[in-house]
């Protein structure tokens, strides 16, 4: 006996419109930016308002069928990747900025919204929101906060998280739970909107957000640099935080990142020459467009005098500005022959030692690999982009037990930023008790008891 087919119910109960079955679409849907596993789904769900959402998860849940929320797909970690079967459900059709509150400094936005139109529509209002990420012109608000995502200015404005001051959320069984606040303050009991930020949409499915926004800075001074070493670039990062009252972004690059990226054509020039012990680019952002550059200038200086910055350039246009991003993203690392990514976050004193650790270790079993090392130090954040090498294969697993042993040795997180999905799944243990695990287990029950949100994710 053939199993039931879930179209039939899905299309007569939700419709044509809803329900789409295009072949193309389905292939896109399948998988997200990392080599998890992916599957092309066999029916995408596009509903176009809350209460479209609301009735698409209702049936489901009537029907006990897996749903698999979906925002831009540029996820790291296969958080959105359906298993074979599974509905997709896509809020690419729920879009756009519902209102920009200049008194409040609030952005409301519906959950498909590309990160870039949110920071657009910011811009234009002359205020800011705090966010960015390298995939800002497709990711969606939505996706940011299921994964509580972080980016470049975490520093400055702190993970996706820190800023929601209200969610609509559609839960598993249909049940519309709007709490759209404007203010910052609510000390009613449980904060129920901070359980559905990064829990990867297994909780819930975020359909609409408000946003908190930022006076919109007037000076950007972006500088690339030098150091003598990790702990040169930590000092580095404490003398600008009190001398210029913090930045908005230190990212560090080892040597490894820095001569293979600007060595390769992807990239364009290089700032500095290579060969360097540590490389550091930072952004400093400020409200007097006058005098901003000239005190960068001044705490750079100290750091060059103190012997910890042996070189360093200020980008003079945007465009200069931008290239030293280029330079960051490492799109280059994409052709290191079967390329694994790691996102860990230590104790910001012990990042130099893990970094060692972790490069003799990879180096040792595989001679002929490259593994690659920067990240946001600031936030504790660190990236490993590794290859064994072409000939070496997929050792992916093998990989994996190195560096999450480092991490567990060392008390970090095995995901800083890109959260569990199904890559990390099977090594949560590493960085969550027992005990907290089996409280994510009651929750998640308590939230979705018949296990149709996004099955096999996270926990
Ligand atoms: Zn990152």
């Amino acid at each position: 006996m053939n199993a039931p087919d879930p179209l039939a119910p899905l299309l007569r109960e939700l419709g044509p419109d809803i329900v789409s079955t295009d072949a193309g679409l389905r292939q896109r849907r399948a998988g997200d930016w990392s080599g998890a596993p992916k599957a092309v789904p066999p029916a995408i769900l596009r509903p176009r308002s809350t209460d479209e959402v609301s009735r698409c998860l209702a049936l489901c849940h009537r029907l006990g069928l897996a749903v698999v929320p979906q925002g831009g797909m540029t996820g790291l970690a296969g958080g959105g990747n359906p298993a074979p079967g599974q509905i997709v459900l896509s809020l690419d059709r729920l879009a756009g900025i519902e209102e920009l509150d200049r008194e409040a400094a609030t952005l409301t936005v519906k959950a498909g919204t590309p990160l870039q139109v949110a920071q657009e529509a910011a811009q234009e209002a002359g205020l800011y929101l705090g966010l960015d990420i390298g995939s800002r012109g497709s990711c969606q608000i939505g996706g940011n906060l299921a994964t509580n995502a972080g980016g470049n200015r975490v520093i400055r404005y702190g993970m996706a998280r820190a800023m929601v001051l209200g969610l609509e959320v559609v839960l598993a069984d249909g049940t519309v739970i709007t709490a759209l606040d404007k203010a910052m303050k609510n000390n009613t009991g449980y904060d129920l909107k901070q359980l559905f930020i990064g829990a990867e949409g297994t909780l819930g499915v975020i359909t609409r957000a408000v946003l908190r926004l930022h006076p919109l800075p007037r000076s950007r001074t972006t500088a690339f640099l030098s150091a003598t070493g990790f702990e040169a670039g930590l000092r580095l990062l404490r003398r600008l935080q009190s001398e210029l009252g913090g930045v908005s972004a230190f990212e560090v690059m080892w040597p490894d990142f820095y001569d293979y990226v600007v060595g390769h054509p992807d990239t364009g020039v290089a700032p500095l020459p290579k060969g360097q012990p540590f490389y550091v680019l930072t952004e400093y952002e400020g409200n007097d467009a006058a005098a901003d550059g000239g005190r960068v200038e001044a705490a750079l200086a100290g750091a060059l005098e103190a012997g910890d910055v042996t070189d360093a350039v200020i980008a003079k246009t945007e465009k200069e500005a931008r290239d030293f991003w280029i330079v960051r993203e490492g799109l280059a690392l994409e052709r290191l022959p079967h390329l694994v990514n790691y996102d860990v976050s230590l104790a910001i004193g012990r990042i130099g030692e893990f970094a060692g650790r972790c490069r003799d270790a990879l180096a040792k079993r595989w001679p002929e690999g490259l593994s690659t090392f920067y990240g946001h130090i600031g936030d504790g954040n660190l990236h490993i982009s590794a290859s064994a090498g072409a000939a070496a294969g997929n050792v992916e697993h093998e990989m994996d037990e190195i560096v999450y042993g480092i991490v567990g040795d060392m008390a970090g997180s095995i995901s800083a930023e890109h959260g569990i999905g199904i890559l990390k799944r099977p090594y949560l243990s590493r960085s969550r008790s027992p005990a907290e695990i089996e409280l994510m287990r009651r929750i998640k029950a308590a939230f979705d008891p018949k296990g149709i949100l996004n099955p096999g994710k996270v926990i």
